[in-house]
């Protein structure tokens, strides 16, 4: 396929978070430091709404302006974990459970325990419940009460990515950007690379689709023509579904209240355990940005005197 190479995109990456936003001042920040590249969000042209069975074009922005990251997000990961000393980070060792002893806190993990002063849960807090990393048992009972219903953001999404040859919705005057109430995928919107290349559109489906895939191209086809109907690819991943990302009793998490709630901003365990993931961020709640805002509040209370 024209364009599309493994230096820009490494493999799983765009079905990865791609955006951030004007304002996002420690993603930008970042982005300065590391030197990482990032292009606008294609918003030229008419956007599309799809109901009752007819589409219809409206000729003007729809969108606020946004940015992506050139080579995904997965670029401003590499570049926090490049600065960390080597032999920091551990891979493919997922943590089991997480348990309080007197003035320590002891890591189960797939290769073995180790003992420490303090441990940051920086997984969302209803998958830290639900895989039974921290027993619910061992908190306040409001601290557990919140943890176990406060949502993973966008966690139940199914996100879908067409690439094609070339951005051929552009060549219609399109932006990419379609919004289909009660439709599979109920937001669409361009995703290519700078210059259009890669071309993709990507979408979002909230509901679980038996061939979602299938269901995307035929989607993109009744919006954006028969040219839709051929991609060189699609990829496909159901957060949902992610062992290691949404808890399974998905359903049960809508609090979306206790975003950046003081029961998970203020540390348990009498300061033993920390709760940093972007739902416990009180900027930016569910964005990188927040993910960002949280490591830094519990930084700040890891390091005070
Ligand atoms: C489809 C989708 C699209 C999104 N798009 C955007 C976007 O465009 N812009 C934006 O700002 N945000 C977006 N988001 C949200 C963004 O992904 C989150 O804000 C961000 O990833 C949160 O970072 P985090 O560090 O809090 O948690 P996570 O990114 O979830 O990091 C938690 C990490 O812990 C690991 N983990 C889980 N369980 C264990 C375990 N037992 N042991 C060891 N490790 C474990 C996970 O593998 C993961 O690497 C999107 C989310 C989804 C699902």
């Amino acid at each position: 396929m024209a364009g599309f190479g493994p230096s820009r995109y490494p493999a799983g990456t765009p079905t990865c978070p791609t955006w951030f936003w004007p304002g996002e001042q420690r993603v930008a920040r970042l982005v300065d430091e590391f030197g990482l590249p990032v292009h606008d969000q294609w918003t030229t042209g008419g956007a599309l709404v799809a109901a009752d069975g007819v589409v219809r074009r409206i000729d003007r922005p729809v969108m606020p302006p946004s940015y992506r990251f050139t080579n995904g997000a997965i670029s401003l990961v590499d570049g926090l974990a490049g600065r960390l000393p080597s032999g920091t980070v551990t891979v493919d060792c997922p943590v089991t459970r997480v348990e309080r002893a007197d003035d320590r806190v002891t890591i189960y993990t797939s290769q073995g325990s180790s003992t420490a002063g303090a441990v940051i849960a920086a997984v969302p807090p209803s998958l830290a419940l639900d895989t039974g990393i921290i027993d619910p048992g061992d908190l306040e009972p409001s601290v557990a009460e919140a943890a176990s219903s406060i949502p993973v953001w966008m966690g139940g999404v199914t996100k879908a990515v067409a690439i094609y040859p070339v951005p051929f919705w552009r060549q219609l005057g399109l932006s990419g950007t379609a919004f289909g109430p009660g439709q599979p995928f109920g937001e669409v919107h361009d995703m290519s690379g700078p210059d259009g290349t890669p071309a993709m559109l990507f979408g979002f489906g909230q509901a679980p689709l038996a061939d979602p895939a299938e269901a995307f191209v035929e989607q993109l086809t009744a919006l954006f023509g028969p040219k839709a109907a051929e991609p060189a690819q699609v990829l496909v991943v159901d957060w949902g579904r992610q062992p290691f990302t949404a808890p399974t009793r998905l359903g049960l998490t809508s609090r979306y209240d206790l975003y950046g709630s003081p029961h998970l901003t203020t540390p348990s365990w009498a300061g033993r355990l920390h709760w940093a993931s972007t739902e416990t961020a009180t900027t930016a709640p569910g964005h990188i940005e927040g993910a960002l805002a949280a490591a830094e509040r519990t930084l700040g209370a890891l390091l005070a005197p």
